[in-house]
């Protein structure tokens, strides 16, 4: 749980005011966790717009924007061709709940761009992990999964068993309302471990439908897989999937289209059998995607028994926000973002060293992460290790980046996304602000809050 108990001291501003009534009217006052600031304390900003590498909260403060809506504005807020396009496909009517030719251009793209060879749009990344595990079911006839500890996939029941992200800050081991019957076919594992994969399946082989895996993994702070013996984590974990007739499902809901043009990062050439997207692709309107080898998307419905459906699903705005995002992310856009990226490492490792604050930076191409760990962690290759953070410490450092205007994602847990529309004027704010919130950090480190 949180260890921050950080007065609130701003009760009369517009955004205080909006969280109260929030609050009385959804539980704590977000239609998503980690929004409301628990684990750094405080009241969570509310937004009135956004543009570029900015946000504009409802009391007028401008804001440079490091979490992207949690990774889909790879462009920058209100990218004029996007919105454009939204704005047409609106006007022509919202949902139609009959097919559209954009959401054939969108799953087009996305098989272009990726191993995939048939797509199924979804609305979240939550719906296409959920479906993936069903079709992963329905195709093997076994009912075991295999997950990491610290990995995300949507809070789907069955992968909802020691998840990082939203519920590695509210340290809910599961959650109430998953039931045992539930996780009993669900196998938690270390990330990274190649002796507990091993032994997982040298126990349950023949009962595992499918593994998921992060291809980097990005909800406990940004970890990559590690190489051993000149393989890499995904490789071993495919080559040990097919050894025992399990499907390797690679779910790229964060990293898809975020760390290059397809993601797959550290995937070695490794083609998944199945794999999820989400964020990016959907441009900043709900939508996601499940896809693999057409033989095995064939096994659902309509073509096959596994059934799967929405009403909303391809909805023909969001697949144009999907597609005119997609299509505008060349090869130049990552050059930029991976050049920010790259400043902005090096600037927060600067800071934090010269105010003597323990850390680790760990990035899987432009996704990166600043782990508040103790002295003498120099890598961070797990949830276990990952959780050693100083959660005091961040929260220090996130309320002093705050005031002085950069939004920085509110737990110690997660990834720090950037956009192609985070120009110099944009960092340079960012690494203005680095000194103070360095220097708030090395007060606060190793007490409560
Ligand atoms: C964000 C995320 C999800 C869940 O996507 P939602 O759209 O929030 O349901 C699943 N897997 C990974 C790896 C994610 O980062």
């Amino acid at each position: 749980m949180t260890t921050t108990s950080r007065p609130d001291t701003s009760t009369d501003t517009r955004s205080a005011a909006a969280f109260a009534r929030a609050q009385q009217v959804t539980p704590g006052g977000v239609n998503s966790p980690v929004r409301a600031f628990l684990s750094v304390g405080g009241t969570p900003r509310f937004i009135a717009s956004a543009k570029g590498p900015y946000l504009y909260d409802v009391d007028g403060n401008e804001l440079v924007d490091l979490i992207c809506s949690w990774g889909p504005m790879l462009l920058g807020h209100a990218h004029p061709e996007v919105i454009g396009a939204v704005a047409e496909a609106a006007s022509r009517g919202t949902s139609y709940g009959a097919p559209t030719t954009a959401e054939v251009e969108l799953a087009a793209e996305i098989i272009d761009r990726t191993p995939v060879e048939q797509v199924r749009l979804v609305n979240s990344g939550t719906e296409a992990t959920m479906s993936v595990l069903r079709l992963a079911r329905g195709i093997t006839g076994r009912d075991k999964v295999v997950k990491f500890a610290g990995c995300y996939h949507g809070h789907v029941d069955a992968l909802l068993a020691a998840a990082g992200s939203g519920v590695a800050t509210l340290a809910i081991p599961g959650s109430p309302g998953v039931t045992e019957a539930t996780t009993a076919d669900t196998i938690v594992l270390p990330y990274n471990d190649r002796a507990a994969v091993r032994e997982a399946f040298a126990t349950y082989g023949d009962q595992i439908a499918c593994l998921f895996t992060e291809a980097a993994a990005g909800n406990m702070g940004v970890v990559p897989p590690g190489v051993e013996d000149g393989v890499g984590f995904n490789r071993f974990l495919a080559d040990l999937c097919h050894q025992h007739g399990a499907l390797f499902v690679s779910d790229e809901v964060m990293t898809g289209f975020r760390i290059d043009r397809s993601g797959q990062y550290g995937l070695d050439g490794v083609v998944p059998d199945l794999m999820t997207f989400g964020k990016v692709m959907g441009g900043g309107f709900p939508a996601a995607a499940f896809g693999g080898r057409a033989e095995l998307m064939q096994s659902l419905a309509p073509v096959g028994g596994v059934y799967q459906a929405g009403t909303l699903s391809g909805n023909p705005v969001a697949s144009t926000a999907g597609l005119t995002t997609l299509r505008l992310a060349t090869d130049a856009v990552y050059a930029h973002v991976d050049r920010a990226s790259a400043r902005l490492q090096a600037e927060v490792a600067t800071a934090l060293a010269t105010a003597g604050v323990p850390h680790v930076i760990q990035a899987a191409g432009n996704l990166f992460s600043v782990f508040f760990v103790p002295e003498g962690v120099t890598a961070v290759p797990d949830y276990a290790t990952a959780a050693t953070q100083d959660t005091a410490a961040y929260a220090a450092f996130f309320h002093a980046m705050l005031d002085a205007g950069v939004y920085l994602p509110p737990s110690a847990y997660e990834g720090w996304f950037l956009s192609a529309a985070h120009d110099d004027a944009a960092l340079d704010r960012v690494v203005d602000a680095l000194p103070r919130a360095a220097a708030a950090a090395a007060a606060a480190a190793g007490g409560r809050g």
